[in-house]
């Protein structure tokens, strides 16, 4: 029931993605993207899970407000837990809600969605089918499902300038960049996981 995730704890069970090491990467660009860590960002976070990278966000960035959001209201119990044991609750605001019901716009999104295709799904581990919230996990049957209805979003919810920072699925970098290719973003950086594998992708909104 715990997991250690970029400095700190955190409490999971099973309505929470565990926290993965290759989701550390999302901070690491972060902290890369913006070395003031006393800015006030408006940062959002979607599908939280258990909070371990709005909560890890929240603590490198101690004057930055961050919404976190979760279509699971099992998982933003965890997460509420998470912040209450960080006392980072000044700081994050949780909400039970898709993007689609995001008004404003935020200097910094954050996001590790499901992105496994419904294969991956299928022949994933037995462990991982469960004991880990398959909503967390299948992103449709390409495991696309989130990218597409984010991109027609971002216009609306991202400030000129401000910063996205998402995982992706393995083979997913070249469908990605098409389905963003009409959104304005530019492509600033593109890690690799340990096993080599496209793994996030940092843009800036122009
Ligand atoms: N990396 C996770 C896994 O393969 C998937 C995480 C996700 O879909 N966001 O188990």
């Amino acid at each position: 029931k715990k997991k250690y995730f970029w400095k700190s704890e955190f409490y999971v069970d099973t309505n929470v993605l565990d926290p993965r090491p290759e989701t550390e990467f999302i901070v690491e660009q972060l902290l890369n993207q913006i070395k003031d860590k006393n800015k006030k960002l408006k940062i959002l976070d979607i599908g939280t899970g258990s909070g371990c990278l709005a909560i890890s966000i929240a603590k490198e960035y101690c004057n930055s407000k961050i919404t976190a959001i979760d279509i699971s209201s099992k998982a933003l119990k965890v997460a509420k837990k998470n912040i209450s044991l960080h006392n980072v609750s000044k700081q994050i605001e949780l909400k039970l809600t898709n993007f689609d019901d995001i008004q404003s716009k935020f200097d910094v999104i954050v996001s590790n969605p499901p992105y496994l295709t419904l294969d991956d799904y299928k022949n994933s581990q037995i462990e991982i089918r469960k004991f880990e919230p398959k909503i967390a996990l299948l992103g449709g049957n390409d495991g696309l499902k989130f990218y597409k209805l984010f991109s027609k979003k971002i216009h609306k919810i991202m400030k000129n300038n401000s910063i996205l920072i998402l995982e992706i699925g393995s083979n997913q970098y070249a469908p990605c960049l098409s389905i963003f290719k009409n959104s304005k973003l530019k492509l600033k950086k593109v890690t690799k996981d340990f096993q080599n594998i496209d793994r996030t992708l940092t843009f800036i909104k122009i």
